[in-house]
């Protein structure tokens, strides 16, 4: 069967370059997404696939129930666009004025609608069932898996696997990795409120920038020597403004900064020793303050046992090799899966310094290989089928039966 359906994936592969491309064209906002959500929903009704539309907000679930009973398999694709204006110069660039698919998800929800297609010309022989999760609002927190988790996306699912292209990363690597795998991503305001005045009369005043300058240069200790030097952790200032002119003191000082971590006990100590510094420092220099902490999405930590299965199952894909990659400091909200049920996260790289493909993602450049979809529908199509094959034994220990 897999032969066959690898065949029909390569034999679609211009299908799904035209549907990219028509995503691509017509990118839509995270919490926004109408016409792509549609698009989807009608795509999978036209395949005879169960559909259900606006599931969590604007979110699309289709169920392909294999002929063979064995495991549910979840397969996630994301759709949503960002607020950035492209100057890719692509023929199908985006219509739509400071609106880009510049993270790849048009790739994404391309590689799933077409392997949903494949995998339903082949319901006769599959074992167990697919549940395509195609969720909306991934870019902007609080962003849309929670919500289509809570409409039951996940309702029955034994395992969910994922994927995001990758333009930093070659074409034909696939990059892998047990435990965590991308970061809590979180973000602070912090106001120093001081007592402002004239610049010649100290005396008189509360300094917010003297007083915000030693926050920040004291918050560079927490992750130097209070936390544990074997685990990662970031602590960054991304910006600090204050004052107006040479001659007066500041009344009040605004900074703004990001924490990444992956362990959640990491993060709440860091979180207690931001309060905690910015406090100390400003009481003892007659300052108050304001801050507002806002976890982003949890840390993406993929199940050990899945990702081997993942691992194995895929070794023997041609056109990919696989590595065991460092983990990436961004964030993800798949993340809210993984906390649900087992699954893996895996990165399929999309870079090309030949064809000049060589932008980050979230730049208004931003392309990726085409052909990485192909590499990609293939590995989730191995992995999601290799698992609905798997047969419980003696309870709990499972093999799989090819
Ligand atoms: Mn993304």
């Amino acid at each position: 069967m897999l032969d066959s359906l690898f065949l029909r994936l390569e034999e679609l592969y211009p299908e799904m370059v035209e549907i990219r491309r028509e995503l691509h064209s017509e990118p839509e906002l995270s919490f926004q997404e109408v016409k792509t959500p549609k698009f989807i929903g009608d795509y999978l009704e036209r395949l005879g696939i169960e559909v259900k539309r606006n599931v969590g907000g604007r979110g699309v679930i289709g169920v392909i129930k294999g002929a063979k009973p064995g495991k549910t398999v979840a397969l996630r694709a994301d759709f949503d666009a960002l607020p950035i204006e492209e100057e890719t110069g692509l023929p199908f660039a985006s219509k739509h004025k400071g609106i880009m698919h510049a993270c790849g998800h048009d790739g994404h929800t391309a590689i799933l609608l077409v392997l949903a297609k494949a995998l339903a010309e082949h319901r006769d022989q599959l074992r167990g069932t697919i549940v395509l999760i195609h969720q909306f609002a991934e870019e902007l927190a609080p962003g849309g898996a929670i919500e289509m988790i809570k409409d039951g996306c996940l309702d029955e699912v034994d395992v969910v696997f994922g994927t995001h292209l990758w333009s930093t990363m070659p074409l034909g690597k696939i990059g892998y990795r047990n435990g965590p795998i991308m970061a809590n991503a979180d973000r602070f305001d912090l106001v120093i409120h001081g007592r402002g005045g004239h610049g010649a009369s100290p005396h008189e005043t509360v300094d917010s920038i003297a007083v915000a300058s030693s926050v920040v240069a004291q918050l560079q200790q927490i992750v130097s020597r209070n936390v544990n030097p074997l685990k990662a952790a970031v602590v960054t200032v991304g910006s600090f403004h204050s004052g107006s002119a040479f001659n007066v003191i500041a009344d009040q000082a605004e900074l703004t900064g990001t924490v990444r971590t992956f362990d959640s006990e990491v993060q709440e100590l860091i979180i207690e020793r931001i309060e905690q510094v910015t406090k100390g420092i400003c009481d003892s220099m007659g300052a108050t303050y304001t801050l507002d902490y806002k976890k982003g999405y949890p840390a993406v930590i993929n199940d050990e046992e899945i990702t081997n299965h993942f691992v194995k199952s895929v070794e023997s894909v041609d056109d990919v090799s696989l590595f065991e990659m460092e983990p990436v400091m961004g964030g993800e909200d798949f993340a809210y899966y993984l906390q649900k049920v087992p699954g893996t996260f895996f990165f399929t790289g999309a870079g090309n310094k030949e064809k000049q493909i060589v932008y980050p993602h979230h730049h208004p450049k931003f392309d990726f290989d085409e052909k990485a979809m192909l590499y990609a529908a293939k590995c989730l199509a191995k992995a999601a089928i290799a698992y609905g094959e798997r047969m419980e034994v003696n309870g709990n220990r499972e093999v799989q039966s090819i």
